[in-house]
């Protein structure tokens, strides 16, 4: 059996209540990181953004 654990939104805190015990305020079920193109797209740029500086940085040691 899985339980949803739930968090305010003010006071950053996880809780099993529909409503947070410190401030009242309605608390949600964080949704979980999902797959998705965009995130792919992102890592494969970030990839290659790395891939650019690591050859700059090569050019720049033969330039120097
Ligand atoms: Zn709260």
């Amino acid at each position: 059996m899985r339980t949803s654990l739930r968090r305010c939104p003010k006071c950053q805190e996880y809780t099993l209540n529909d409503l947070c015990q410190r401030c009242g305020s309605k608390t949600f079920v964080p949704i979980p990181p999902r797959y998705s193109p965009e995130d792919k797209y992102g890592e494969y740029r970030r990839r290659l953004r790395k891939e650019g500086e690591d050859q700059y940085g090569k050019h720049k040691d033969n330039l120097l």
